[in-house]
């Protein structure tokens, strides 16, 4: 076995549980191939949050099983679904040949060893204790030429939303130890990383030995890192320690994805989200005090069971008055082992048709706010942390500015450094502009990174 791929889907964690595989792989002497037609080893990290991303995954199974024909691949699948289904995995794609859990990253060189030599299949889901869990250290060597980086601060969760599998895929939560956080950024910093997301279910319910907070204005203080971001966060989380880590900390990028999923107040209490409405516009209004202009972005089920026409109006009318910058929508879909699953029947199931016409709805309102808040950027010059040339337009520079606003601007500026840029144009997901004369270089050199394809990572 010379080459792996790695076939990611769903969220950041998992992005970021995919570049631990493929550390763990490369220790093993494989190296990372960008399609499966030239992979001896295909690994699915896979994603259960709704039924369409495991749709997709046994979609892609399909696929992948004619690699392992033509060619004798193996198939190892990983992530959420296996953790969580690993029967199903077996039973209906019975050519897999190794299934691990998102606690056995760090073993999978093992299974897939154990598997090619034996010809069996391995299967490993089991949950290490909390106390001995050791968070896999990230190669920094990997994070070399990369502009952004994500680093784990967290896994798991101790909430019970009634829609929601992550406790039961992902376990208890289990933070992170200060120093190793702040090792693993210091690494990537030295390697030309200049913005780091912290990542985990909740981050900001964060106990490694600090507050998240106090882990935010650390981070902040490493030398060469100029972003930092993180996600996600739970609204009774948010903490007035971290509202003020925004007002006094300039590095805390003024981004804030805080998921409200409904603005009823009978829905929150049914999705157990722990809030009211009131409570979550009093902690955003605090928020927006302290850090004026601050990009908010949420997340919002649509169709939960029982919501009403006058219900989901409310959501609407909600998503207008905070004016969020974005929010991540989907329709709500029951997930194995969750109280909104099992109770569908009870609480009245929501029509397909009428979920997807109410989100379509709630995306074209969503996308006039975006639209109206990115035209006020025109004619403003922003500062853009520059992460290489436009995907879609190879001949201009493209980067984000702190709200996280996708630029892209003539200019030449390098990856990694930070530049102001005049907007002149906006659409409805980005900001067009002319790079200005004030940039500031990294202090290491990066490349330009290779253009990313977006459901492979390595
Ligand atoms: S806080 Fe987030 S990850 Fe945890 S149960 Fe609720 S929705 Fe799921």
């Amino acid at each position: 076995m010379k080459r792996y791929f790695i076939h990611t889907f769903g969220c950041q964690m998992n992005a970021s549980d995919s570049s631990r595989i493929g550390e763990a792989l490369g220790r093993m002497g494989l190296s990372f191939t960008p399609t499966a037609e030239s992979a001896d080893l295909i690994v699915l990290n896979t994603c259960s949050i709704r039924e369409k991303p495991e749709e997709k995954m046994l979609s892609a199974l399909g696929r992948y099983r004619a690699v392992k024909v033509a060619r004798g691949a193996m198939i190892a699948v990983g992530g959420c679904v296996a953790q969580q289904e690993k029967e199903r995995i077996l039973k209906k794609a019975p050519y897999v040949d190794v299934v691990f859990g998102p606690d056995a990253i760090g073993r999978l060189p093992e299974l897939v060893e154990r598997a090619r030599r034996d010809h069996v299949r391995t299967v490993e889901t089991a949950w290490v204790d909390s106390d001995e869990y050791v968070f896999p250290r990230a190669d920094p060597e990997a994070a070399r030429g990369k502009v952004t980086g994500l680093v784990t601060v967290m896994k798991g969760c101790d909430n019970v939303c009634s829609f929601c599998v992550v406790p039961h895929t992902r376990g208890r939560e289990v933070s992170r130890p200060v120093g190793e956080v702040l090792a693993e950024v210091a690494d990537l910093a030295r390697v030309g990383v200049r913005e780091v997301t912290l990542i985990g279910q909740n981050v900001n319910s964060y106990r490694g030995g600090c507050t998240f907070a106090s882990l935010l204005r650390q981070v902040a203080r490493e030398p060469g890192v100029e972003r930092v971001r993180f996600t996600t966060s739970h609204p009774h989380d948010l903490s007035d320690d971290l509202v003020e880590a925004f007002r006094v900390e300039p590095k805390i990028a003024p981004h804030f994805q805080l998921p409200i999923q409904c603005g009823v107040d009978r829905l929150l209490s049914k999705m157990r989200r722990d809030y009211t409405v009131a409570e979550y516009l009093e902690r955003l209004a605090a928020l927006r005090r302290a850090r004026p202009g601050i990009a908010v972005t949420t997340d919002i089920i649509v169709g939960f069971p029982g919501e009403t026409d006058e219900e989901f109006d409310q959501t609407v009318d909600l998503t207008r008055r905070v004016r969020f910058e974005n929010q991540y929508s989907f329709v709500f879909s029951p997930r194995p082992k969750t109280a909104a699953g099992a109770h569908e029947a009870e609480w009245g199931p929501v029509p397909h048709a009428v979920k997807v016409s109410r989100l379509d709805r709630l995306i074209e309102v969503q996308r006039a706010i975006t639209a109206e808040i990115l035209r006020e950027s025109v004619g403003t010059e922003v500062e853009v942390l520059v992460e290489g040339p436009s995907r879609f337009e190879p001949t201009r520079r493209f980067g984000r500015t702190p709200e996280n606003r996708v630029v892209n601007f003539d200019g030449d500026a390098p990856a990694g450094a930070l530049a102001w840029v005049k907007i002149e144009h906006a659409s409805s997901s980005a900001l067009r502009g002319v790079q200005g004369e004030r940039v500031s270089l990294p202090p290491i050199p990066v490349a330009d990174p290779l253009p990313e394809g977006d459901a492979c990572s390595a």
